[in-house]
């Protein structure tokens, strides 16, 4: 029998004794790790007794697979996470001077992790800035391979930004650069390809999962043949690929020019009624109040690199921060996956028992849900929102809290499993 999940079909076949590779992680990744993976077994046992159960291989990345073998990411975890296909991860501390931009992004491009999700929804009792908290329930699909993230970029001064520069101005006729002499430069590549499977994974998974609205988020009235483009990409896809399950504020706006308001509000109302996703679009730094102030009108977000990044921290805050934000980098076309989180490797409460296990436990259950391992997922949800309403947390949340009951990492994953 095989312990190697695969994808047939395009479908995603897990076995019922799988490996999963695990990186431990540097800093508190030798805290949250034990006890996340603690509270995923116990999920599972609950949920499918002795017929399912994980085995967890470690494989070696940052400061301790250089302590080990002399190179912080060894070629086997990257094999062993493509013969394995889903994986998980804890924080990984950028090494400084090692030619190396970050090992996560080096995770991301040699496995072609196109799509960043992080789910972002509330546990009643966690503190949170903003009134309706209970109203959050986002899902936001970043694209992870593209955008000002590829590195092209020319600091002032040196030969290549010269060439670069002088190419603009005298090859492409460009006037428009304020202070030629002193600017540095960065290029922003967004192709259709990279669009359209970002935008196709976010729709399949609203519709996978009942989601009504799809919302683009793009600075298009600016930056028109980027990501403008993204947004234009993204509507024919829906409209094209996805016409049964769909409909489009750009459609919307077609029978309004066509027909008048009215009949558009009336196909608006037709396409909810059939439970048909509704995709929409909406300006960046719009879309960072909107999400605060009527964070119900907003589900699946499919938005570019930076855009991303930056939507990915407000959102985490509103719900209690990145000490419970999981998220996974996704290809959906191989099925390659690793979970992780979000959060860096927090030196400054390594090794106190401070930490909190919470993003690295959501990540292993949104890990559960890619598997398919639904009611396992269930089970710590469940037993998480007990935990938190009870006003059992970790110091991260402790000191927002009054009358909170303050656990250590350990025993907050205790307290999970307890509770199942
Ligand atoms: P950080 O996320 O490690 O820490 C920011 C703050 O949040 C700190 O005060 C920290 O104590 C707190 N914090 C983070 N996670 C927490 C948790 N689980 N529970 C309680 N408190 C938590 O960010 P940083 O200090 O900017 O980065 C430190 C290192 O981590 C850097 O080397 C950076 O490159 C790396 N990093 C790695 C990843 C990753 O592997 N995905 C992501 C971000 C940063």
């Amino acid at each position: 029998m095989t312990n190697k999940t695969k994808i047939v079909n395009g479908k995603l076949v897990v076995p019922d004794f799988p490996t999963i590779p695990f990186i431990e992680g540097d800093g508190i990744g030798k805290d949250i790790s034990g006890p996340s993976q603690r509270v995923i077994d116990a999920a599972v046992s609950k949920a499918y007794g002795d017929s399912r159960k994980i085995t967890w291989k470690e494989v070696l990345a940052g400061e301790k697979a250089f302590r080990e073998t002399g190179t912080y990411m060894p070629d086997e975890t990257l094999e062993a996470f493509k013969e394995y296909l889903i994986g998980i991860k804890g924080p990984l501390q950028t090494p400084v001077g090692e030619g190396i931009r970050s090992l996560n992004v080096a995770l991301r491009q040699t496995l072609d992790l196109y799509v960043c999700v992080r789910p972002v929804r509330w546990f009643k009792g966690v503190p949170s800035p903003i009134r309706y908290p209970s109203m959050v329930d986002m899902h936001i699909f970043r694209e992870n391979t593209e955008d000002i993230y590829a590195g092209i970029e020319y600091m002032t001064g040196e030969e290549k930004t010269k060439k670069f520069r002088d190419f603009l101005i005298n090859e492409m006729g460009v006037d428009k650069i304020r202070f030629p002499e002193s600017s540095s430069f960065g290029i922003k590549p967004i192709s259709k390809d990279g669009s359209e499977r970002l935008t196709k994974a976010a729709i399949e998974y609203a519709i996978e999962r009942n989601l009504p609205s799809v919302t683009i988020v793009h600075k298009g009235n600016i930056m028109k043949f980027t990501e403008g483009a993204f947004k234009n990409w993204s509507y024919d896809l829906a409209e094209n690929e996805f016409a049964e399950q769909t409909f489009t504020w750009r459609e919307f706006e077609k029978i309004k020019k066509e027909k008048g308001q009215l009949d558009a509000d009336k196909a608006l109302e037709a396409a909810k009624k059939d439970g048909k996703v509704i995709v929409k679009d909406c300006i960046t730094d719009a879309f960072l109040q909107e999400s605060l102030l009527h964070p119900w009108d907003h589900s699946v977000i499919a938005t570019m690199n930076l855009n991303g990044d930056y939507v990915s921290d407000q959102l985490a805050a509103m719900v209690g921060g990145i000490g419970i934000s999981p998220g996974a980098n996704i290809n959906y076309l191989s099925g390659y996956a690793i979970f992780e989180a979000t959060h860096g490797t927090a030196p400054n409460i390594a090794g106190t028992g401070k930490a909190n296990p919470g993003s690295l436990i959501l990540s292993g259950v949104m890990m559960l849900e890619y598997m398919g391992w639904d009611k396992a997922a269930e089970h710590v949800y469940d037993a998480m929102e007990h935990v938190f309403a009870r006003r059992k947390v970790t110091s991260d949340l402790h000191a927002q809290m009054e009358g909170a009951t303050l656990l250590t990492t350990s025993e907050f994953a205790d307290a999970i499993i307890k509770n199942m």
